[in-house]
């Protein structure tokens, strides 16, 4: 059970993180450790599936660098592997007047990050795109695409294993213990593994496996629950590709939109609700100690008393279907109740800094034996092979 590296967490970036290590160092000896019986379980598994173009980053932010080189990866990638995905474009809408100054922002950031082709629309190209939605403005973003997260998941994790790498299902790491200059041991329910580096990529939990070592740890992840409901087949023709609605620059989220996946379903959402446990897919899903971590974070009761009205309302829309209805009609007014059907929820991990700040930008820190990956919320499926080589060339340093 001797490993020059363990990543703890199979989700879709510690499975890049995998391949690319065993790409640049072949030699080294890696393992995962995966707490569910399968990969790709959690936010990986549970996305909208969209391999986003990076026009909403700031220009030279690790979201938008990581993003903008992921995207051409994992196209290069798929095609490669054979994995099925659609560039089928999408458009980005206001509805009203008061929006408009941020939808030009979000242009100028796509124009600042080199995207090819995009362009300001008119209401009546907006109904030409997609003939059922309203908007006196938007962008057409003609690169993004749509993908299934957990295929490429999947072929990350078999390349992996084909290059003599290992993942270990159901080995949920519960300590670690740092053995001065000597590496670390990994103590799992079932085993102990000892490694040279250790790489953190639990997701939602990763604020917990960075703190068992580090008492000082100034960020915490708060979930926040995104629900979908899927379009009625025989409503379907209502929605072309994907109509998303101008983002509320305030929130790391993108507002409830329309999305065609690559099943060819099409599903409206996710919403932004704080969760009450961090793997809590469903509105009733509570956890005690993990709900009271949260609370009693100051950086969350900051962003609690700042920003209590809008997470009002995101409940309000969790639990009235009505209220979520309404949202979606800014987009398409035709949409009705009875056209949704629920379909489940993704909770996103969002690190939340100390000082009351939602962490915009991707975190990944060093310490002498891990590499802690502390924020990938989205774009982070897209841009999974980048952040993994960015991962890799941290560890290449250590050997
Ligand atoms: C609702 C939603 C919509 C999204 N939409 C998009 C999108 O369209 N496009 C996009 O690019 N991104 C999107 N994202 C973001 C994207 O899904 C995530 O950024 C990405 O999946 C993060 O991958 P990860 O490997 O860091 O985390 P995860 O996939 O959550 O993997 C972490 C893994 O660590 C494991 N783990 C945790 N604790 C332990 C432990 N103690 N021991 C062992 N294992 C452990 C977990 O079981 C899990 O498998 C979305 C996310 C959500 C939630």
């Amino acid at each position: 059970m001797k490993y020059d590296v363990i990543i703890i967490g199979g989700g879709i970036v510690g499975l890049a993180t995998a391949l690319k290590l065993t790409e640049k160092m072949p030699a080294l000896r890696i393992a995962i450790l995966e707490k569910e019986n399968d990969i790709a379980l959690h936010q990986t598994g549970h996305n909208s599936g969209v391999i986003h173009s990076g026009i909403y980053y700031k220009p030279g932010s690790l979201k938008a660098i990581n993003c903008i080189n992921g995207y051409k990866e994992l196209i290069r990638f798929c095609d490669l592997h054979g994995i099925a995905y659609e560039l089928c474009g999408k458009i980005i809408v206001a509805t009203q007047q008061s929006e408009l100054a941020a939808l030009e922002n979000v242009y100028r950031r796509g124009i600042d990050n080199k995207l090819e082709g995009i362009r300001k629309i008119s209401r009546d190209e907006i109904r030409e795109m997609e003939p059922h939605a309203s908007g006196i403005s938007g962008i057409a973003v003609p690169q993004t695409g749509i993908i299934s997260y957990t295929g490429v998941a999947q072929t990350y994790a078999r390349l992996f294993k084909q290059a003599g790498g290992h993942i270990f299902t159901g080995e949920k790491v519960t300590d670690i213990r740092n053995r001065e200059g000597q590496g670390s041991e990994v103590v799992t329910l079932n085993k102990t593994y000892e490694a040279t580096l250790l790489i953190n990529c639990a997701g939602l939990f990763s604020d917990k496996i960075a703190a068992i070592n580090s008492k000082e740890l100034n960020v915490r992840i708060i979930p926040f629950r995104g629900e979908y409901y899927k379009i009625r087949e025989d409503r379907k023709f209502l929605v072309r590709n994907l109509i998303y609605p101008v983002p509320d620059p305030n929130f790391p989220f993108l507002g409830v939109h329309y999305t065609r996946m690559i099943d060819g379903a099409i599903e409206a959402g996710p919403n932004a609700v704080f969760a009450f446990r961090r793997e809590g897919y469903k509105r009733t899903d509570f956890k005690l100690d993990e709900l009271m971590e949260s609370i009693r974070w100051p950086g969350f009761r900051k962003v609690a008393a700042k920003y209590w009205e809008t997470g009002l309302g995101e409940f309000y829309r969790s639990f009235f279907k009505g209220a979520f209805t309404k949202a979606l009609q800014k987009l398409i007014p035709e949409i009705k109740n009875e056209d949704l059907i629920p379909a489940g929820a993704g909770v996103r991990a969002q690190a939340c800094d100390r000082t009351g700040g939602l962490i915009d930008d991707f975190l990944i820190l060093e310490d002498a034996y891990i590499v802690n990956v502390l924020n990938a919320p989205s774009p982070a499926a897209t841009s999974s092979l980048s952040i993994g080589t960015t991962i890799a060339a941290m560890a290449e340093k250590r050997f």
